[in-house]
Parts: structure tokens; sequence; C-alpha cells
């Protein structure tokens, strides 16, 4: 069965309502731990159909923002989905609250108690028509960005193919590209400010109405952080200041150096070397048929995924107009399948599709084998990005194939930008704590804390007096500040592990490093974030000194490939 020939069927919501309900009525009256671990087991049926459905209809509206069809199905959902949750709530409650519970637990582990008693805490009644009023600023974000064209030297692209532009080794090319994107932006600033202004405003008065002081705490309790709070968290970024920015800097310099310029301005940030950055040497169809000998040849259980997903059609990675902009890995639980979405553009991030999302997909295909596995107990995002994250590095072996001589400059690249990447997420972090402890900000406001906290993490950028760029506005383009408030600090989290994972593989060798990988991998969602990285042999980030053994593991290996970069 092919994805593209699925037929899809709208959700039946109060059905599957009722059906909730039931199963709550059932989980309240068990006269026995069987009977409760069943009520589970129907609910995880339940709960692979509904993701199953929501998967696919997203998954279509994003192949094409212009079918109204899809569209309405995501408008549907939006207002339709939160009553639901809500509802499973009371499921949870009884869960929570059975005499059974020490067998449930047992059953189906006691990660997925933590996070039912979690999301207890992010909904009621009450909050159900900011909740749509939320998912509606969403899509319209979305939309807005989907359909953001860019005028450049007298064509016109979809914002998403600009890529190849702005990293192009001539120096002027960047800039205009870069002005050019600016100037898009800007001809939409007042729908970027006033999509924000109102999701600041419906989240802090969700959170109010929930009883905190501001949408922070509701913010972690949504993105069900249950093994670190903020000030772990600030210390985090503390360290990243202290550890990572003076360290980016040197490297920044000697990038300068290296471009001959005596600063680096925002366009020339991401150009390595005067030769450009490596691309890959293939491009769509052949890139893909690269990306498929990568996982038949990593694993036996890797190959298995993947020659599934490619009998599937489990992806969508060549551009076009009126795709959804980025990349991601679904699920399609009842399939038994991930599937994987890019937009190729020539550069090293389409390979990345296959380091990357495809580390998700593993990760995915892993946990798919069981088929009683609760949606509560999968593991949550910053875990998920260790998956990927590390991917990219125990790839490194296999890049060959897609950077042909340019392989180590590549993996140089990675290098350094996997370190440059910590400054740039956890200035997206601190951001968000300072917009959503401070509603009262104008957007204004919001762009001169932005601009301020540049100065902070990323001091050797020089924005010129370039409209847009200069002013503050660059977090606009960045997804998850509107769509998904503090999913981003997982990143950087996530980052320190996979950083700690390629210390391993230079110096205890590729294997031992595989080996931390599947401990970590192979857990699921059965501990916390903090559990599974302490369980892998891995240290955890919040720790004081996480990030310095793998920082002299990097650096050591910069210094030694530093020749290949002129
Ligand atoms: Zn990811």
């Amino acid at each position: 069965m092919r994805i593209n020939d699925i037929s899809y069927t709208r959700l039946d919501v109060p059905a599957a309502l009722s059906s909730v309900l039931e199963l709550t009525a059932r989980m309240s009256g068990a006269s026995s731990a069987e009977e409760a671990v069943q009520v589970l087991l129907d609910y995880s049926r339940l709960e692979r159909k509904v993701m199953s459905t929501l998967a696919l209809s997203s998954i279509r509206a994003s192949q094409n923002t212009a079918d109204e069809f899809y569209e309405a199905e995501e408008q549907y959902y939006a207002e339709a989905t939160p009553p639901l949750m809500e509802k499973l709530n009371g499921l949870y409650k009884a869960m929570l609250e059975s005499p059974y519970r020490p067998q449930l637990e047992a059953r189906f582990g006691k990660v997925a108690f933590i996070n039912a008693e979690i999301a207890l805490k992010t909904i009621s009644p009450e909050i159900l028509g900011m909740m749509q009023e939320e998912s509606l600023l969403e899509i319209e974000y979305q939309k807005l960005q989907g359909s953001l064209t860019v005028e450049f030297r007298g064509e016109t692209y979809p914002v998403t193919k600009m890529g190849r532009f702005k990293t192009d080794s001539d120096r002027q090319t960047r800039k205009e590209a870069y002005e050019a994107e600016g100037r898009a932006y800007l001809s939409h600033k007042e729908e970027y400010d006033a999509i924000y202004d109102k999701m600041v405003d419906v989240r802090t008065r969700m959170a109010r109405t929930l009883g905190h002081a501001n949408f922070t705490p509701l913010g972690y309790l949504r993105m069900t952080r249950n093994s670190y709070d903020p000030d772990m968290v600030r210390n985090f970024r503390e360290q990243v200041k202290r550890d990572i920015v003076p360290l980016v800097c040197k490297l920044k310099a000697q990038q300068a150096a290296r471009l001959g310029l005596e600063q680096i301005s925002f366009y020339d940030d991401g150009i390595m070397s005067l030769e450009g950055n490596p691309k890959p040497i293939l491009e769509d169809e052949e890139l893909y048929k690269a990306g498929l000998s990568f996982y038949r040849e990593l694993d036996p259980k890797a190959a298995a995924m993947i020659n599934s997903m490619d009998d599937m059609g489990a992806f969508d990675l060549y551009s076009r107009e009126n795709k959804m902009s980025g990349g991601y890995c679904s699920t399609l639980p009842e399939l038994k399948t991930p599937f994987i979405f890019a937009n190729f553009n020539g550069t090293a991030g389409d390979v990345e599709v296959f380091t990357h999302e495809g580390g998700h997909a593993f990760a995915a295909a892993i946990m798919l084998e069981d088929d009683e596995m609760l949606g509560l107990s999968e593991p949550t995002l910053e875990s998920c990005e260790v998956h990927s994250m590390s991917m990219e590095f125990l790839a490194w072996p296999y890049l060959e194939r897609f950077y042909g001589e340019k392989t180590e400059t590549a993996k140089l690249i990675h290098l350094i930008g996997a370190l440059e990447f910590l400054p740039y997420g956890c200035m997206v972090d601190e951001f968000q704590h300072i917009v959503y402890d401070h509603p009262e900000l104008t957007a204004q406001q919001r762009h001169e804390k932005w601009a301020e906290l540049e100065k902070v993490y990323r001091p050797w950028i020089d924005f010129e007096d370039l409209p847009f760029w200069s002013e503050g506005r660059t977090w606009q383009r960045q997804l998850h500040i509107y769509t998904n408030p503090f999913y981003y600090i997982d990143y950087c989290l996530a980052q320190t592990v996979a950083l700690e994972v390629f210390g391993i593989m230079t110096q205890q060798g590729w294997q031992e490093a595989w080996k931390h990988y599947m401990a970590y991998t192979g857990q699921g969602g059965s501990e916390t974030f903090v559990g599974l990285v302490r369980n892998a042999g891995l240290r955890v980030p919040f720790d004081d000194g996480a990030l310095e053994g793998s920082v002299k593991a990097a650096e050591q290996y910069i210094e030694q490939h530093k020749s290949l970069l002129k």
C-alpha cells in the first residue's frame, strides 16, 4: 500500500468522544487489574486510529497548501480536537486514581503516569475556546509562511528556494538574496506582528485561567517537561554562554580571516570558506537512492525500516510550489510507518533529511514495533531530537556517497555548525522566556529584546543597517516561536547529548558510540529525558560541566582538521 493511495476519511470526533467516555467508565468501574489493563489496550488502539487520521490530514495539507479540502480538514481538527483532549483527561484521571495503578504502571511504564499527571494540568473546559483560537492562529502563520515568495533578480521564488542563493560563494549574491528575503518578510510585517501579538495574548489568557501568573509554567507543562524546570534550563543557557559563545567567537574570527573580512556580516555567517560550503554531489532521485543505501548498510533494523518506507512511498522530498516549507518526520501508527517530508534545495540540508529526519524515523520504527505502547509513553521531544542529532554524527562514515571528495570538509562544517547552533537555540529559548514572562511587551519591544540577545549570544554578527535583519525581526522566520512555544531548547539539549556521542565516536570509536546510541534509543520513552540519558551512560546537559568534555573533543578535532577550510 502506497501512502499516496490511502483513502482519507475524516475522523468521527463525536464517536471518538463517546469511546473515550466509555473507556473512562470502564476504567473507573474495573473490578480487576486485567480489566483495567484491557481498557488501556483498547484505548491504545483508538489512539493509533486518531493519531493516524490526524497525521494523514496534516501531511496532505503540508504537501499542498493550496488544497482547500485538507485546509478545511485542518481547520476542522483545530476546532474539534481540543474537546477530545479534554475528555481524555477524564480517562487519565480514572487511570491515575485506579486501585490497580501499580499493575498498570508495571505494564505500561511509570512515565506514562507522570505524563498523565502533567497533561491534566494543561487543559480545562474553560480554555477550550482559547485553544481553538490558538490553533487557528498557528494555521494562519503557516499559511503566511507557505505562500511567501521572494522577488530576486527578476524572478519569483518560494522562500524555501532561496537557500541556494543565500549560501552562494559570491558575497554580493548572498547579500542581495538576504535583502530580497528581508523585503518579502517586511511586506507582510503587520501580519507577522499581529499573529504573534494574538498568540501571546491567548496563551497568557489560558495560563491565567488555569491559575498561573503567565504562560511560562503552562508552556513547560505543555511540553511535558517531566524532569527539569526553568531554573535548570537557565543554568544550561549560562553554560552555553560561558563554554560555547567564546569558542564560537574564536571560530568566527578564523572564518572572517579565511573570507578576508574584518567582521562577519549576517550573510557571511553560514559561509565557512571562500570555496563555498560543500554541496551534495547528487540531486533529487539520485540523492534519495543514496539515502536509502545509507540505511541499508547501517544496521539490519535500519535497513528493514528504509525498505518498508521506500515500498510505501513514505517520502515527499522535492521542492515545489505550494508545498509547506521546512521538513519533518511524522508517523502513521496504524500503518506502522514513519513519513518524511522535506524541500530539497541543493544544500547540505538535503543530506540532513536522511541523517537527521532519518534518525527520527529509525527511532519511530523501533517504537512502532510495540503494539501496546501508549502515546503517553512516547519520548518527549528533546529525547526524540537525540535520536536525530546523534544520528547526524553517526552517519559520518557513510557521507562520501553524498559529498564525494568534499566529505571531510562537510564533516568539519557539520561539527562547527553543531557548536554554533547552541547559542542560537538558547537565544530563541531566552527570547520566549522574556516574551511570556512579560506579555505586556509590544511588538516593537520584542524586536528590541531580540536585537539585545543577538549581542549576547552572537556578538560576532554584523547586521549592518539592512532592513528586517538589523531590526530584531529575524525570529519571525522561526516557525517554532509561533507554533510550538518553548520547543527549541530541546534541540540544544539534544545537541549537547549528540556532541557527547561525537566525543565518544572520535575517542573510543564508532562502535562504542553506536552502542550508547542504541542503549538510548532502545529505551523508547520508558524513562524521562534525564533518565534516558543517564541510563545510556551519557551526561545530562543540566549538570555543571556537561559541555566541557565535548567542547574539548570538538575543539581538538577542529584544530586538527582546520586546514580543510580555505
Ligand atoms: Zn528533529
